[in-house]
């Protein structure tokens, strides 16, 4: 039945991708996929309050396929700007409004992310004054926290480069990010999402004893030109072991067609 309060079990999901369920919360894998999309959903049992970590392309989709109540929202935190963490954010908030929904909603993400702010801009452009709600942007910097419903989170910074296409049309590691890894607590426990990262000591400290680390293990094997970009497999199962649960996550699972 869709209405607020707590989510129906889940019949089917990935292999290594089941959901968490925590004392009094869940977390949820909605789609991920590297250069693709990644969206993770936070559950609160007690009123089915949720928020979202990334909101991918297909954010929309999922959340509706999920049959997750949208009025319930209760924030959203961005990791860095790349499309596959935050490119549906314009459909989500488009869909939001369309809900009639009334509340602010919390956005939080890092300094230096040109397209979340662009397309905040461009949802009160198009939108104006018919927006219902008022977005209330918040920086989410290395080394800040904040609360949503009850869940603290902290921010630290992520090892994560972008990509440069080189003039011979070979990508290679571009500049480092103000890029995010989350750690959430609530309830007596740790959850962890690395966002993108190679693997650092800055994270590895946040992720040892988690009770729930997400990991982005998104190359099989170390690839030349791609330095602190993102971890491989074999990385990520080494970081994910020091936790007490794990799930792989922005995995490259389909071949590319280019
Ligand atoms: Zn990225």
């Amino acid at each position: 039945m869709v209405g607020p309060g707590p989510l129906p079990p889940l019949q089917t999901s990935p292999a290594g991708l089941e959901p968490w369920v925590g004392n009094g919360w869940s977390v949820e894998v909605l789609f991920s996929e590297a250069g693709l999309s990644t969206t993770i959903l936070v559950h609160r049992h007690s009123d089915g309050g949720w928020l979202l970590l990334d909101c991918g392309p297909g954010v929309t989709r999922d959340l509706i396929d999920r049959q997750v109540w949208l009025p319930s929202l209760l924030g959203v935190v961005l990791t860095h700007g790349h499309a596959d963490h935050m490119g549906g954010l314009f459909a989500l908030l488009s869909l939001l409004r369309l809900s009639g929904r009334r509340p602010p909603l919390p956005l939080f993400y890092p300094t230096d992310c040109r397209e979340v702010d662009a397309t905040v801009q461009l949802v009160r452009s198009v939108y104006g004054g018919s927006l219902p709600f008022v977005i209330e942007e918040h920086v989410l910097d290395p080394g800040a926290r904040c609360t949503i419903g009850g869940i603290t989170i902290d921010a630290i910074a992520a090892l994560h480069r972008g990509t440069r296409v080189a003039e011979d049309g070979r990508t290679t590691e571009g500049v480092r990010l103000n890029a995010l890894s989350l750690s959430l607590r609530h309830g007596g426990q740790k959850v962890v999402y690395g966002g993108d990262s190679a693997p650092h000591d800055g994270l590895r400290a946040i992720v040892a004893g988690a009770d729930l680390a997400l990991l982005e293990a998104t190359f099989p094997t170390a690839v030349p030109h791609a330095f602190e970009v993102h971890s491989t497999l074999p990385e990520a199962h080494a970081l994910a072991a020091t936790a007490k649960d794990s799930r792989l996550i922005h995995r490259i699972e389909r071949p590319r067609p280019w």
